[in-house]
């Protein structure tokens, strides 16, 4: 069902604390950690704590959640100091857009400079 813990999902184990992650922020409905093979300075994922497969899926099933999401990232950027200069909020989704964990996740990168169109 929608929303509900996968067994077989790293973010959901991320979200139980199964498998370890340096987290940044915590919210009852979301979790900010670090990605562990940073793109940039700052590099954080912000998921929500209900499995959700992609941004999409998210949006129309639980809209308030992305809107926590998206607050979030702001949040986060913040925090790491970056908000003034620029940062960037990315959702992949899909396998060609390069989405290789289908536990729904907004990259937040800052802190270098970043090129447009991304490429
Ligand atoms: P995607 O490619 O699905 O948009 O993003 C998945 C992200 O998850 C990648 O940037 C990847 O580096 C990150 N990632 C994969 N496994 C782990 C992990 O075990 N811990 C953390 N912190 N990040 C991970
Ligand atoms: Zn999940």
């Amino acid at each position: 069902m929608a929303g509900e813990p996968q067994a077989d999902c790293l973010f959901c184990k991320m979200v139980t604390k199964e498998i370890p992650a340096t987290v940044v922020r915590e919210t009852e409905t979301t979790l900010a950690f670090r990605d562990i093979n940073p793109q940039a300075p700052t590099h954080v994922l912000v998921i929500p704590k209900a499995h959700h497969p992609n941004a999409a899926a998210l949006a129309a099933a639980e809209p308030q959640l992305m809107a926590d999401i998206l607050r979030e990232a702001g949040e986060v950027a913040a925090g790491d100091g970056i908000d003034g200069t620029g940062y960037r909020v990315v959702f992949n989704t899909g396998a060609g857009a390069g989405q290789t964990v289908f536990h729904v996740h907004a990259h937040v990168l800052g802190g270098r400079g970043l090129n447009w169109p991304p490429g």
